[in-house]
């Protein structure tokens, strides 16, 4: 039983990294030795990183923004290409198709598991002329693996690329038709995927991302652009070599590197992620657990096989009241999110209240728990009383 007169000794945020004395001696480590960037970490990281997805390669980068951005360049995003993505998600997840002078279009989520309505990409895609769109970038909301059986499908149908924003979901799959668990991010359907490594996901390096991809070309290009467009592959020089400091830069790229600091802690937490996850879902059972005695409370996707929990969303009909009730019991929940057409950026790109109803109403009612690996069970039982207080009005 709960003990009605437990308090937090800390604030309780939505989401928060899990530092442990093993991560700050590696890091110690990394600092000691003879390189703090573009040193033997890095190729370290994306090695057991590839791996642990499940992907052929990786690339890290200096943060998820970065590797969606690096993925539309590598893509050919430019002006007059079209690119489709959900309202539901972090902005970058959009904004990296305008950075290379692309157009962001929007398909509407399923409200029953806040991921992109693939009927809806279907509908938007018979709109138009085939050709009209290029590419495609589904986003594991939450947690939970998009099917991206289903996208592959379309998106062969209409000759789309796709990106799958995997930041929510390392470690997690979705279930595909044939009954088989297909890894978030392993890039066996999706063209590239890509994470971050930003304190409040799965694993945190600081600042940090990750691109994985099963195409040697794709690859090959994303190391380039990581790096100004610099190559020292003799191998694929334009002009004769010069020497042995001989380097060509054969496109504009940028510096998107991450440093060996960063992949030290990377590494670090790495080897702990099955652990963090298992914990994830260990309190996601708790949670649904609570909530299904509880009526007022709506869980998204309750007990689907793959979530990763990166957030543990419920919906409620007064959201603002109770987003306000949990702050002044030190319980700092989230709205993910405010949906991107909505932002006044996108509004002015021509986006209108009213565009995509489903993600309106979803976000009229969500709100993300507290879920990460250091809560405790009492912490949690004290989150669900005072959820059940407030219901109580
Ligand atoms: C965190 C996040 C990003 C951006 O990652 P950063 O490392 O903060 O740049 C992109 N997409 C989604 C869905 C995210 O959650």
């Amino acid at each position: 039983m709960p003990d009605p007169a437990f308090r937090p000794a800390q604030p309780l945020p939505y989401g928060r990294q899990h530092i442990t004395d093993a991560d700050v001696a590696a890091v110690a480590e990394a600092l000691r030795a003879d390189f703090l960037t573009q040193g033997p970490r890095v190729a370290e990281f994306e090695t057991q990183f590839a791996a642990y997805i499940g992907a052929r390669y990786a690339v890290a980068v200096s943060n998820g923004t970065a590797a969606l951005h690096l993925c539309a360049l590598a893509l050919g995003v430019g002006p007059g290409q079209r690119v489709i993505t959900t309202p539901l998600t972090f902005a970058a997840s959009a904004n990296c198709v305008l950075y290379c002078g692309g157009e962001v279009h929007f398909a509407d989520i399923d409200p029953a598991t806040g991921l992109i309505d693939l009927q809806a990409v279907r509908a938007l895609l018979g709109a138009h002329p085939k050709g009209y769109f290029q590419g495609l970038i589904p986003v594991d909301f939450a947690g939970l693996g998009a099917d991206l059986e289903q996208a592959r499908a379309l998106a062969d149908e209409f000759g789309l690329w796709i990106i799958e924003d995997a930041c929510h979901a390392p470690g997690g799959f979705f279930v595909d038709s044939e009954g088989r668990e297909r890894r978030c991010g392993s890039s066996q359907l999706a063209d590239l995927a890509i994470f971050s490594f930003h304190p409040v996901k799965h694993i945190a390096t600081g600042e940090g991302g990750m691109v994985t991809t099963n195409d040697e070309r794709l690859y090959h290009r994303l190391l380039r652009l990581r790096t100004h467009g610099i190559t020292r592959d003799e191998a694929s020089f334009v002009n004769p070599g010069e020497g042995g400091w001989y380097m060509e830069m054969q496109e504009l790229g940028y510096n998107y590197r991450i440093s060996d600091i960063n992949c030290a802690l990377g590494l670090s937490q790495l080897s702990r992620a099955e652990a963090g996850l298992a914990r994830r879902r260990e309190l996601a059972v708790r949670y649904d657990d609570a909530f299904a005695a509880l009526p007022g409370v709506d869980v998204l996707a309750p007990g689907r096989p793959g979530h990763a929990y990166h957030l543990y969303v419920v919906q409620v009909a007064d959201r603002r009241g109770l987003y306000d009730f949990l702050k002044t019991r030190q319980i700092f929940a989230q709205v993910h999110y405010i949906p991107v057409h909505r932002m006044p950026y996108y509004e002015r790109l021509g986006w209108r209240k009213g565009d995509f109803p489903q993600a309106e109403a979803y976000y009229a009612r969500c709100l993300s728990l507290p879920l990460y690996p250091t809560l405790t069970d009492e912490e949690q039982d004290y989150v669900v009383a005072c959820i059940r207080e407030f219901l109580a009005g």
